[in-house]
């Protein structure tokens, strides 16, 4: 790899990128060495590394591959002038997840093995690297993820396997990933000896259908029965994957046996996911299930705080006027991703253009991803969504009738429309034929209390919160 070729990769990067992009993100990278597979950079400042890895990576390996330059990891090197990184986890984070799944394709070829591009790529594939950030220490608990940031400290220490498997779920950008990178980066700190295989579903997807073919069955077998510690992410994509999912059942079960801690992640509960097979379904439900809920104003704030800290460091001198995260948690939904998202903008944004980050520079910076966290729920959705949920009309919820089976559903409804919409009770009763606001409140606390003694109902409210705020 030349400093030449890079060039020419850089500008099919731009094409696809785009000019700004290009300008403000790959120009600055320094391209140093490409070593055992790993395409070294340097860039000026730590969050920019942050930036790329995260935005462009995929990109980057792709062109690199495309180009014939097997790389399957990108290394970005702050530049010893620049402000100093962040003192937790870089020594790690060098160290790459790669060379332990390299071990293992390593161990899978111990026939001569056949040295081709594709075999380069697909390895590029595998590779499930732990994200450097994901950390305990950078992950923030609150109310709404405290068990499962919990039951994944517990994991973490390594001690005896209490609940096979772990298993977490919950919405997409609420911390699933980032759980399971920091459960591995602490175990491999604590036991350096252990072989914590981390991987999503869908990679164990690929390197089975890949063993099939090239009829290397026993060493797949063998490889993932000799994990210590199995981690395998979004396992609802298997879900409808016949054999991959048998294999899986197979992989899980052999490891449980052997007593090996399994770490699953999933996008809803086990028993939830459709086309999963029965047996699978109540093999994760035989350990401990935990769910990250959606997250609450408390939290996002608190996750705001956290992220302006660590960017701090990157951005000496950029100030944040009072009120800004505080209007970005109010704002802004659930999914913690598009917060990172909209903050990191707001650094780029302020740093290019040289200014303080105050609520203009916000509205403008931001102005698509407000508008796109503006879509209001309305009473009437939530009739719709509860009526459909239990199966009555919605002539029932909104009508008369006092009948257990409409009354019930009618009380969630009212609940939910308190709780995710702006309207007052007056205005809620109104809605529901007229009734008084004394009515709704009722409701409202009725269903308050049944969340605390009825898992029923508890679950039904959040099924329904959760389809609306999709
Ligand atoms: P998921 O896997 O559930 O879709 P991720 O783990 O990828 O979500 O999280 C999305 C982004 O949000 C990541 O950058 C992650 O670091 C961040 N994030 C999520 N929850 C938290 C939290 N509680 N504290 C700090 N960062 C968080
Ligand atoms: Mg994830």
């Amino acid at each position: 790899m030349t400093e030449d070729k890079w060039s020419q990769l850089r500008q099919r990067l731009l094409k696809t990128i785009g000019q700004n992009n290009y300008t403000t993100w790959i120009e600055p990278l320094e391209f140093d060495v490409l070593e055992g597979g790993v395409a070294i950079f340097h860039v000026p400042t730590n969050f920019m590394g942050n930036y790329v890895s995260q935005n462009f990576a995929d990109l980057i390996l792709h062109e690199f591959n495309l180009s014939g330059e097997p790389v399957q990891r990108l290394s970005f090197k702050v530049a010893s002038n620049s402000p100093v990184r962040p003192a937790r986890a870089p020594e790690r984070a060098e160290e790459p997840y790669l060379e332990l799944a390299d071990r293992n394709v390593e161990l899978e070829n111990s026939a001569p093995r056949a040295a081709s591009a594709t075999l380069g790529k697909m390895e590029t594939l595998q590779a499930a690297p732990l994200d450097p950030r994901f950390t305990f220490d950078s992950f923030v608990v609150g109310k709404p993820n405290e068990l499962a940031h919990a039951a994944a400290r517990r994991v973490a220490e390594g001690g005896p396997v209490t609940f096979n498997p772990l298993v977490l779920y919950g919405g997409v950008g609420l911390g699933k990933t980032h759980l399971m990178h920091a459960i591995a980066w602490e175990l491999i700190a604590r036991k350096p000896d252990l072989n914590v295989l981390y991987l999503s579903a869908e990679q164990f997807m690929y390197r089975f259908v890949q063993a099939l073919r090239e009829r290397r069955m026993m060493d797949f077998k063998h490889l993932f029965r000799s994990v210590d510690v199995l981690m395998v992410d979004d396992v609802q994509f298997i879900a409808g994957k016949g054999s991959t999912q048998e294999e899986f059942f197979h992989t899980f079960n052999a490891l449980v046996d052997q007593n090996k801690q399994i770490i699953i992640s999933a996008d809803r509960a086990p028993g939830e996911i459709k086309d999963l097979e029965d047996r699978v379904k109540s093999r994760l439900q035989c350990g401990l299930v935990v769910d990250l809920h959606p997250t609450d104003y408390e939290l996002r704030l608190g996750i705001l705080q956290t992220k302006v800290k660590q960017y701090g460091t990157s951005y000496p001198g950029l100030e944040i006027a009072d009120g800004v995260l505080e209007f970005l948690a109010h704002r802004i939904s659930t999914n913690v991703r598009v917060l990172e998202g909209a903050l990191t903008r707001l650094f780029a944004f302020a740093s290019l253009v040289g200014r303080e980050i105050d609520m203009d520079l916000t509205q403008d910076c931001l102005a698509d991803v407000l508008r796109a966290s503006e879509r209001k729920i309305t009473v009437e959705e939530i009739q719709r969504k509860v009526s459909d949920y239990y199966n009555i009309r919605m002539s029932d919820i909104i009508g008369p009738k006092r009948l257990r089976s409409f009354a019930r559903p009618r009380q969630v409804a009212m609940y939910l429309s308190k709780q995710l919409t702006s309207r007052s009770l007056p205005e809620i009763g109104r809605r529901f034929g007229g009734r008084d606001h004394t009515t709704v409140m009722h409701g409202v606390k009725r269903i308050e209390e049944l969340k605390q003694t009825d898992g029923q109902i508890a679950e039904d409210v959040e099924m329904l919160r959760r389809a609306l705020e999709a």
